[in-house]
């Protein structure tokens, strides 16, 4: 007979909670958990992918190791042997900033990566470390470091009780909500419209959500710090600033406004292409709703002004009042919470990279400069990676780049189940059990979300004989390590689980609950809504909101410096599917099928004014690359801008990713700049990339 098995879906951040029924083995049906409380028995098609990644026959479940250019299967002692062996050689030849770190995004969804990845990296002391996390979101931690004294104290948008809710380069009803954690958006979205209020999408794109939002307003990409920064004068200059009792604990005004002054709303008209009349009024909307929530997202983050655009909507929130009101924008309360528990600290500039002289920021430095420092001979040079649930050949700026660059390495891991773009470099690959074989707690995104909520998931099915969780790699490599460098193992090689390392973390939170209720309850626990907490829940010692951080005031400098400036041809931004996440889901046979998603959208004035016609391959230059891609044309686009997805491009010899490969697609990334940055915070500016168009002789591909 047929069972069933609750958990939380760790694909992406809006953790829907899932009820899925299976028999001996196989999982017959996956459907929403209507008891969840987050998300109410939504779920999105990608949650159909984790049949398909549990019963993916390309995906690796033993240690594999490059000999004469062959993979071979190797026994987990003899794969930690050689790694370890090799860490202490490159040590030893080249000091430890010669072992670079990468992870990507998956990392963050992993309970056991979560748990027990970061103690092992941080033994390695070096200084490159990277992460997906300089891809598209550092400006949001920058802005909530400053400002309030934590990277992840970041204010979400109370939609579910809010009046307006205005969307500057986010497009929820795809992602479900990102650096704000938001299952079942269609009806939040609907239900905000239903109780009289309205939602405003800012974007270069007609998106999804933008098309069921009351207003969309085109904005040219990398322009929206200039038209937050003329809203925020606007309040200040025409006296609607009505921030309340947030004015007792915020600091900096005076000198927000004197280095806005000069942001007219004129002014920011030119820059953005988006009409006066247009501005004003959106600044009146903003000033005039009861209850508003300002956010932004990956178009916002993912550009050279990413950082003060991030700061500047936490501005427009504390201006009008709406930052810790119900209706407006809250911090969260997760019952494991990382922000209670860590001390005030600088995390900002205490070493910087070697080629480019980038600062770190929160321990990593900027992906962006991977490559160059892979390549770059002399001291400090990168000779060994480690890449965890990472493929940035194809999901950093200038991939190809770092295609070549991983051959110049002395050694490379890769800790993945696929043998995708960037493992196909690695000596020696370490795939962990994955996806329902492994329990789940979200760590992060409870920071995140929109209601608190507290959920264990246990494993549904037992790991693969012989594999290893990735809490299992992580602890017993390290153990190998220290036997090797001290002769003792870690805490005398006990391993530790995730559920023994959770019930510690669970010891004391503001809800009293117990670990055990957690356990217990497999629909999660509801905590409630999102409250007013401040200023008891800044992490700042005084306590104390600044709404003026210098940092990020003497970046209006740049802004300044940056007016009437553009490159040749058109802007390049991003764009993402409901079935698409990045590139490492391309595998599942139900997310992939359907019509060929790797298109390059335009809009009809560009496409005439170029000749091309719907579904003709045209030839995209950029600085850096080139692709050949069928041509949408779509009057969802801004004229003279260009939208494509990200994550495609399995094309490259040597990958073992067969569902993937059949519709391998071109990679963005081929055309993105790696030398295209936001100065300030270190994030890859994907959508400030200049590309030129191609007439092709070759016949449509789909
Ligand atoms: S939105 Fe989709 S991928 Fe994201 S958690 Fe929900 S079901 Fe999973």
């Amino acid at each position: 007979m047929s069972e069933t098995h609750y958990r939380t879906c760790n694909l992406c951040e809006a953790m829907c909670g899932l009820k899925i029924t299976h028999l001996n083995g196989k999982i017959e049906k996956i459907e929403g958990d209507k008891e969840d409380p987050l998300s109410r028995g939504h779920l999105c098609p990608k949650a159909y992918g984790l049949k398909d990644i549990y019963e993916d026959p390309d995906r690796l479940k033993r240690p594999l190791k490059k000999i004469n250019g062959n993979w071979q299967e190797i026994s987990w002692e003899l794969a930690y042997e050689e790694v370890a062996s090799k860490i202490i050689e490159m040590n030893m030849k080249y000091g430890a900033d010669s072992i670079a770190v990468y992870q990507g995004n998956p990392s963050i969804h992993n309970l056991g990566t979560m748990l027990t990845s970061q103690p092992f990296f941080r033994s390695l002391k070096t200084k490159n470390m990277y992460t997906a996390t300089s891809t598209d979101q550092l400006p949001h931690h920058f802005a909530s470091w400053l400002m309030y004294g934590h990277p992840l104290l970041v204010p979400i948008p109370d939609i579910d009780n809010t009046d307006l809710w205005v969307i500057f380069g986010g497009n929820p009803l795809v992602s479900n909500g990102s650096m704000m954690s938001v299952p079942d958006v269609a009806h939040r979205m609907k239900a905000i419209q239903e109780r009289g209020g309205k939602i405003i999408v800012i974007d270069p794109r007609k998106t999804e959500t933008a098309l069921k939002a009351d207003q969309h307003i085109f904005i040219k990409p990398g322009k929206d710090a200039w038209l937050l920064a003329a809203i925020a004068n606007y309040i200040i200059s025409e006296g609607k600033l009505k921030w309340g009792s947030l004015a007792d604990f915020t600091d900096g005004l005076d000198e927000l406004t004197a280095a806005i002054k000069y942001v007219s709303i004129a002014k920011a008209s030119i820059e953005t292409g988006v009409r006066e009349d247009v501005i004003l009024a959106l600044a009146e909307t903003i000033c005039q709703a009861e209850k508003a929530a300002i956010y932004g997202r990956v178009g916002v983050s993912t550009q050279s002004f990413g950082g003060l655009s991030h700061w500047l909507i936490n501005v427009l929130n504390i201006l009008t009042g709406n930052l810790d009101k119900v209706g407006g924008v809250l911090f969260t309360t997760p019952a494991i919470d990382s922000i209670g528990r860590s001390k005030p600290r600088n995390r900002f500039n205490r070493w910087q990279s070697r080629v480019r002289k980038f600062p770190e920021f929160i321990g990593e430095l900027p992906v962006a400069c991977l490559s160059e420092e892979i390549e770059t001979d002399g001291p400090g040079q990168i000779k060994m990676l480690m890449t965890s649930c990472g493929n940035p050949v194809l999901s950093i700026t200038n991939g190809g780049r770092l295609d070549k660059a991983l051959e110049k390495l002395e050694y490379m891991v890769s800790i993945d189940i696929y043998m995708n773009e960037t493992s196909r470099h690695a000596d020696i690959i370490l795939p962990p059990a994955t996806g329902v074989e492994t329990s789940h707690y979200d760590l992060t995104f409870h920071h995140l979300a929109i209601r608190n909520s507290s959920k264990y998931s246990p494993a549904l099915f037992e790991k693969t004989e012989g594999a290893r969780y990735d809490w299992e790699i992580f602890q017993e490599l390290g153990n190998v390590l220290s036997r090797k460098v001290s002769g003792e193992e870690i805490n005398g090689g006990k391993i530790f689980t995730p559920e023994q390392m959770l019930s510690r973390s669970m010891a004391a939170n503001t809800y009293c609950i117990t670990w055990e209720q957690v356990m217990e309850s497999p629909h999660g626990l509801d905590l409630g809504a999102l409250k007013p907490q401040l200023p008891g829940r800044l992490s700042h010692e005084n306590k104390r909101i600044n709404l003026a951080p210098e940092l990020l005031l003497n970046d209006l400098n740049r802004l300044q410096a940056s007016a009437n400036k553009s490159g040749e041809g058109y802007l390049l931004i991003g764009k993402r599917h409901l079935r698409d996440n990045n590139s490492w889901m391309h595998n599942s046979e139900q997310l992939q099928k359907g019509k060929n998603r790797c298109i390059l959208l335009i809009n009809p004035k560009d496409a005439k004014k170029e000749g091309l016609a719907d579904k003709e391959v045209v030839r995209v230059k950029s600085r850096v690359g080139e692709v050949k891609i069928n041509v949408e044309i779509s009057d969802e686009m801004m004229p003279g801008v260009l939208a494509m997805p990200h994550g495609y491009g399995h094309n490259k010899k040597g990958i073992k990713m067969e569902v993937a490969q059949k519709n391998a697609g071109v990679s963005v990334n081929d055309l993105t700049d790696d030398l295209v940055i936001d100065e300030l915070t270190g994030n890859s500016a994907f959508s400030n990339v200049y590309v030129t168009l191609h007439k092709n002789s070759e016949q449509a591909i789909f």
